[in-house]
C-alpha cells in the first residue's frame, strides 16, 4: 500500500516505528500503526446483535462488521467467489487507514490470528488483540436454525469452529442469556483496558 514516490520502480516501503521507509533509496514518510481489535466468533455467536451496542459504546473507535466487504468482494472476484485472504487483507488496510487519523479499529469478524499473521497487510497494524463471542453449542444450533432460509447453515461446521476458537482465544464474552448490551459493555471494557494502558494516541 505504501509505494515509494521517489523511486522509478514501484518499491513497497517498510514500516519502521512511526515511519515507512523505502528499502531502496531510504526515503521515509510518517505512517502510524495502532493495535487492531478483532471480536471473533463462529456463526451464531451474536456478533451482529452486539454490533450496534458496541458502536454506541466505543464512539472513539471505528467499529466494523467484517461481513460488510463480502458483497463488494463477490463482485470483484472471479466467478463471484470471495477471496477470503484478500478480504481479510482489505480490513487490515482499513485499520491502517483509520490509524492515520488516530482511531483504533474494532472488527467483528470470524477471523483467527493465524489467518491475519500470514497476510501482507499484517505489517501495517501493531498488535492484534482477539476476544471471542461464545455461547453453548445448543444455543448456537438454535440460533442458526432460526435464521432466514437464504442464509447458509452448515451448523456442525460452525459448532466445530466455535470449539477451536474457545480453545485458542483467551478473552471470551458469553452471549448465552445476557442482553447484547451486557456483552457490548464487557467488550468496551476490554478495548479501553488496552487502549488506556497504552496511553491516548497522539493527535
Ligand atoms: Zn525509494
Amino acid at each position: 500500500m505504501h509505494y515509494c514516490q521517489r523511486c522509478d520502480e514501484p518499491i513497497v516501503m517498510m514500516p519502521r516505528g512511526e515511519l515507512v521507509v523505502c528499502p531502496d533509496c531510504g526515503h521515509s514518510e510518517p505512517a502510524r500503526r495502532l493495535p487492531l481489535f478483532v471480536v471473533t466468533g463462529a456463526s451464531g455467536s451474536g456478533k451482529t446483535t452486539v454490533l450496534p451496542h458496541l458502536v454506541q459504546g466505543l464512539p472513539e473507535c471505528l467499529v466494523f462488521d467484517g461481513d460488510w466487504l463480502i458483497g463488494p468482494f463477490e463482485r470483484a472476484c472471479e466467478f463471484g467467489e470471495v477471496d477470503w485472504p484478500a478480504l481479510r487483507d482489505a480490513w487490515l488496510s482499513v485499520a491502517h487507514g483509520a490509524a492515520q487519523s488516530g482511531r483504533h479499529t474494532v472488527l467483528l469478524a470470524p477471523f483467527t490470528r493465524e489467518q491475519l499473521d500470514e497476510l501482507a497487510g499484517r505489517r501495517w497494524v501493531a498488535e492484534v488483540h482477539f476476544a471471542v463471542l461464545d455461547c453453548a453449542d445448543d444455543v448456537r444450533r438454535a440460533r442458526l436454525e432460526a435464521r432466514p432460509r437464504w442464509r447458509e447453515r452448515a451448523v456442525e461446521r460452525h459448532v466445530a469452529f466455535a470449539a477451536h476458537l474457545r480453545a485458542t482465544v483467551e478473552t471470551a464474552v458469553r452471549t448465552d442469556d445476557g442482553p447484547p448490551e451486557e456483552s457490548a459493555r464487557r467488550l468496551v471494557a476490554w478495548v479501553r483496558g488496552i487502549t488506556r494502558s497504552a496511553g491516548p494516541p497522539a493527535a
